[in-house]
């Protein structure tokens, strides 16, 4: 008899599947209703935007093509944006692809990972999956203690993982703070600085990329076109580093794994500064009508600068999940992060917001 449990990667035999939120089309089948308000995996509520659209529709001619493997025409025009040579970029199937990489090309089983409490649990599973040592730092207020994670590093320390805002907990690490830690990590393990909600913030608390990646070659930086951009059903996302990194990185790159209409319409999107300056202020909007919503009722919540926000409603969280199910909004539950009294609420529309409010006037808590 075939003995799977043998035969499997011990890494792999003690990996949960990533949770995704809940999709709309599920709780369509399900519950046999329609108007249903997902505000469950941080996308962009406007739907697509409008350049991007227009590429899509453009580039559907070439699809019988294999993509540009390189991405060479998207990567020029990230090269352009920040200020870096197009060498120094790494394109992925989302920036999830893009991390998988590069735990691939640089972590073993003998090696450590450090990475925080709450963190993006990407990290967790990745760590895992290949079997090395997890080095999860408690948190501090729900974010990264820095000083912690620091002194948890050692020479067999691969990456530290940061995501700044962090997702789930929306925690934020002014940018001071962030490149003084950059600084004082050991020359021998790699920065990796998860970036997916950097949109959102104010000029003022963004780091200067270009200027932090000539003075630290281990550090590496990902973003992604899946929250702000809008694009996260076409799955693109990419790293930026040094170029001798990119080009390992590249050593383990599927060879086409960036689709055609992915590539153009996040070159696309690059272009479309409305588009992007509507959706962060949107957000901001309402991320204020839902925070009043949410102190008017009593509920806690962890003050975020993404696009989702984590409220605490007790120990009966999962219930109320299930309620706001069959009210027609889908919420994410965290309980897989270790934070069972909480949801996490993403941002949606006015009215998509108000559904979730109104719903939430109906549960008693
Ligand atoms: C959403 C998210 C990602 C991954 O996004 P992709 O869709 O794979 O590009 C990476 N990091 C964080 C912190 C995220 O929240």
């Amino acid at each position: 008899m075939l003995n799977l449990d043998k035969l499997i990667n011990q890494g792999v035999a003690g990996l949960h599947p990533y949770q995704p939120g809940k999709p709309i089309e599920e709780l369509e089948r399900e519950l046999g209703i329609t108007n249903i308000v997902k505000l469950a995996s941080n996308e962009n509520p406007l739907g697509i935007g409008p350049r991007a659209k227009q590429a899509i529709k453009s580039a559907i001619e070439d699809l019988t093509r294999y993509p540009d493997g390189s991405g060479h025409d998207l990567k020029q025009a990230l090269a352009q944006q920040h200020g870096l040579g197009s060498d120094q970029f790494t394109l992925g199937n989302g920036s999830n692809e893009v991390l998988e990489m590069i735990f691939r090309t640089f972590v073993g089983s003998g090696d450590n990972v450090v990475y925080s409490q709450y963190a993006f649990i990407v990290y967790k599973l990745l760590t895992q999956g290949i079997g090395a040592e997890h080095r999860e730092i408690p948190a501090q207020s729900y974010g990264h203690d820095l000083e912690a994670m620091l002194a948890a590093i050692d020479v067999n320390t691969k990456l530290v993982c940061v995501a700044n805002p962090n997702n789930p907990t929306g925690t934020f690490i002014e940018p001071q703070v962030m490149a003084g830690f950059i600084a004082a990590v050991p020359k021998q393990t790699l920065i990796v600085l998860d970036e997916a909600y950097t949109e959102y913030l104010a000029a003022s608390e963004r780091l200067d990329i270009a200027q932090l990646l000539n003075k630290h070659d281990n550090l590496i930086v990902c973003r992604t076109f899946s929250k702000a951009y809008g694009l996260a059903g076409l799955r693109i996302g990419y790293a930026m580093s040094s170029q001798p990194i990119s080009s390992m990185l590249n050593r383990v790159r599927e060879p086409f794994n960036n689709n055609t209409l992915a590539l153009v319409a996040a070159e696309a999107s690059l272009q479309d500064e409305s588009y992007l300056q509507t959706s962060v202020r949107l957000n901001a909007e309402q991320m204020q009508l839902l925070e009043m919503f949410l102190q008017q009722k009593g509920i806690e919540y962890i003050p975020s600068k993404g696009n989702f926000i984590c409220i605490k409603v007790g120990p009966q969280a999962n219930d109320i999940y299930q309620q706001l199910l069959k009210l027609g909004v889908i919420v994410r539950p965290v309980a897989g992060y270790g934070l069972a009294d909480y949801l996490r609420v993403s941002i949606g529309t006015e009215s998509e917001n108000r559904t979730f409010m109104d719903a939430m006037n109906l549960i008693k808590l």
